[in-house]
């Protein structure tokens, strides 16, 4: 099939392939094998308008989509009374969040941690919601007491929150319950909440005992995550699950269907891909993908700590918080830094050669031992 490409499509091919091992430092699963959809190329799959009405246009898949949205509206434990469509990613799901929750409460006030996903502010700010930034801990979960004082400045406000569920620089996940919790203990009456759990929804979910609460059983009204991220699909896509019906659109004559997404055409190929990996996997698949994927990251902070790295992990998390890498590492080793920190992700097929690559590069380049750590 190579031979076939420009050359400078397959040169960039090769760059891939080799920039893939240290490619560490962002939440993308690599070990889901997607190829055998490839015939499914040769066509556009639409799946335009609302996932519930089969539309005009033949090519689609929207029974698959019905699929995959039944799956995760199982998973995150929403009742039969539900909405929720594949989307184009964390980012369209919080705008679509966002705006049944406007719906419901038009003067609603929207709170989010100061570790949220920056689409949060985008999505509040183009629906024109106000917002207040609450206060992190340490680690980055919210700070419920700064909650409660500002909900309680507001409380004859609607409280429109979105949880984080898997911040991006340490993976914490805030607690559903306890944002209740501090907006009733406020005097707060009217409230929505949203749990962008993009990164973390799908392996918390299945670690349903112990993990923090954040789904539907536990008081949210929407859930989202991202496909890209934990399934690795190679589009981005998402999916959102809520408990509420979008306030309901008028049919499009042309599309023969009603469209309460907020893109139009929506791709097929992402329900596909996602109805793909769910097949394939099950809820056991994922779960020892998670399980093995935990136990990595578990090894990968052992391991930076006694070769002289700081290195910690938030219980449940695939993610490493390290100190940013010597200057002379960064080109080869892309991994974020903000706020003085940085991080390595062990998504579900990041090999343990990468790991002990980037521990040879460290100890080359005069990592100095730090105190070791007892937890
Ligand atoms: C990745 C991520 C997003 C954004 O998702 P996209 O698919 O990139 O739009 C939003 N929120 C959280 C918590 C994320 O981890």
């Amino acid at each position: 099939m190579t031979d076939a490409l420009h050359p400078r499509l397959a040169s960039l091919l090769a760059q891939l392939d080799q920039g893939a091992p240290t490619n560490i430092g962002y939440p993308v699963a690599r070990d889901v094998d997607y190829r055998p959809l490839a015939p499914f190329l040769g066509y556009l799959l639409n799946n335009i308008g609302d996932p519930r009405v089969d539309p005009t246009f033949p090519a689609h898949v929207k029974d698959l989509e019905r699929e995959v949205v039944s799956f995760f509206a199982q998973l995150f434990g929403a009742g039969p009374e539900r909405y929720g469509y594949v989307t184009s990613g964390g980012s369209e799901s919080t705008l679509y969040a966002l705006s049944v929750a406007r719906d419901l409460h038009p003067t609603g006030i929207v709170y989010h941690s100061r570790a949220a996903h920056y689409s949060v502010t985008k999505a509040a700010d183009l629906l024109g919601l106000p917002r207040v930034p609450i206060a992190v801990t340490g680690d980055d979960e919210m700070d419920y007491g700064d909650l409660y004082r500002h909900a309680e400045a507001y409380r004859g406000r609607p409280a429109i929150v979105v949880a984080s569920v898997g911040t991006t620089m340490t993976e914490a996940a805030d607690n559903v319950k306890r944002i209740r919790e501090a907006l009733d203990l406020a005097g707060v009456r009217d409230i929505y909440l949203h749990s962008d759990a993009a990164l973390s929804g799908i392996p918390l979910a299945l670690n349903h005992r112990t993990g923090p609460a954040f789904d539907l059983t536990a008081g949210a009204d929407s859930v989202a995550i991202s496909g890209h991220k934990f399934l690795g699909t190679p589009i981005a896509c998402g999916v959102v699950v809520g408990s509420h019906l979008p306030g309901g659109r008028d049919p499009v004559a042309y599309l023969g269907s009603p469209d309460n997404t907020i893109s139009g055409s929506r791709s097929g190929l992402a329900a596909l891909m996602l109805w793909h990996a769910i097949t394939t996997q099950g809820y056991a698949g994922m779960r020892s993908r998670a399980a093995h994927a935990r136990a990595l990251a578990a090894e990968t902070v052992v391991r930076l700590r006694a070769a002289g790295w700081s290195a910690r992990r938030a219980k449940h998390a695939m993610t490493v918080v390290i100190d940013p890498l010597p200057e002379a590492l960064r080109q080869r080793w892309p991994l974020p830094i903000a706020g003085g920190r940085s991080h390595v992700i062990t998504m579900p097929g990041v090999q343990r050669s990468s790991i002990d690559a980037l521990l040879s590069d460290l100890a080359a380049h005069g990592a100095r031992p730090v105190e070791i750590l007892c937890r």
